[in-house]
């Protein structure tokens, strides 16, 4: 099953405590695609300026990712450059959109049998504008983050509204919800339109709230709402460089449940194990270093050590 996704391709400029890298490929939709298409086949919407270089673009071919979606405009590339000074915030210095400041997504011919879409963290007004080219889709997920809730408010509800699963990190659900407490944040979310909330707490794992018609698993409640479910992530000694590790973790995530021949409660939950263990690999190594060597074996191996982390032997 084909994934189609929308977000930024791009340049990032990284600090962190374990060194410093000025320019290396990355974007939302990089990361996504390359930790989804050991899963599945990835479709790309994106624009790209003329300093994007064949070397980066084959990056994505040759895991297999289609780029005949990616339009290359005259003008700089999208930059971003951020530090970090703890593993689970980015601090942005610099956005600058660059060529996605003009840009009108166009789906290829061959694009519009994709049914699994992923709305990639990007101005939700072109997120919207590619969500209207498929109306026939089966599961819509989608991300943003605070520069957007601050600044695209109104479109970003707009998108919110169609979403099967929105996938943010505390700080972004809570400011988002205007709420401090976190399960107060998810269940103000869900009003908006998600059905099922994924919250990335960094280091610490992901939890999934279910609101109606969702993936919740069973009737269990825990207080008013349905009982969240919580996947872990691997502690790791050291985290060298913290950039990609949502996007790698959705892309995780939708790529192992594209690939699944039903969606089902149970395919949801090892989907987010899938995506912690994405993420878990992005992280080793400076931008898309470690995504680009990783095998499915190796994928698989750590799948395990996330299932013998949480294991509980019957009582
Ligand atoms: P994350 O997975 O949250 O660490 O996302 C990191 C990626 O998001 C970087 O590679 C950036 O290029 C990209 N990014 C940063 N800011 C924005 C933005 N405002 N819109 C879209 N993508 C962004």
């Amino acid at each position: 099953m084909a994934i189609l996704v929308v977000g930024s391709v791009a340049y990032d400029g990284i600090e962190t405590p374990a060194g410093k890298v000025d320019r290396c490929l990355g974007g939302a939709a990089t990361y996504f695609s390359l930790a989804a298409s050991f899963f599945t086949e990835v479709r790309v919407i994106a624009v790209v300026g003329e300093d994007f270089s064949a070397a980066d673009e084959s990056v994505l071919t040759s895991r297999g990712i289609d780029t005949a979606g990616i339009e290359h405009a005259a003008g700089k590339s999208f930059f971003w450059r951020g530090k970090y000074e703890n593993v689970n915030e980015a601090i942005t210095l610099d956005t600058q959109l660059n060529v996605f400041a003009g840009f009108s997504p166009k789906l290829p011919e061959q694009y519009s049998d994709s049914e699994f879409l992923f709305l990639a963290n990007i101005d939700p007004v072109l997120q919207a504008q590619v969500r209207a080219q498929m109306p026939k889709v089966k599961l819509v997920c989608g991300d943003t983050m605070n520069y957007w809730i601050q600044s695209q408010r109104g479109a970003l509800e707009n998108v919110l509204r169609g979403l099967d699963v929105l996938i943010i990190n505390d700080g972004e659900a809570k400011m988002l919800a205007d709420e401090n407490n976190l399960v107060r944040a998810a269940s103000k979310i869900l009003e908006l339109g998600p059905k099922t909330l994924i919250v990335k707490h960094g280091e610490f794992g992901a939890t999934a709230f279910f609101g109606d018609g969702s993936f919740a698993s069973s009737g269990a409640r825990h207080g008013h709402i349905s009982l969240p479910f919580r996947a872990p992530a691997l502690p790791l000694a050291e985290v060298v460089d913290p950039t990609g590790a949502g996007d790698s973790f959705a892309g995780g995530f939708f790529g192992y449940l594209a690939s699944q021949p039903e969606l089902t409660p149970a395919s949801f939950r090892n989907a987010m194990f899938y995506g912690g263990v994405l993420g878990s690999f992005a992280v080793e190594r400076f931008g898309t270093e470690r995504l680009q060597q990783l095998t499915r074996e190796e994928i698989d191996a750590r799948f395990n050590l996330f299932r013998q982390l949480t294991h509980l032997d019957a009582a």
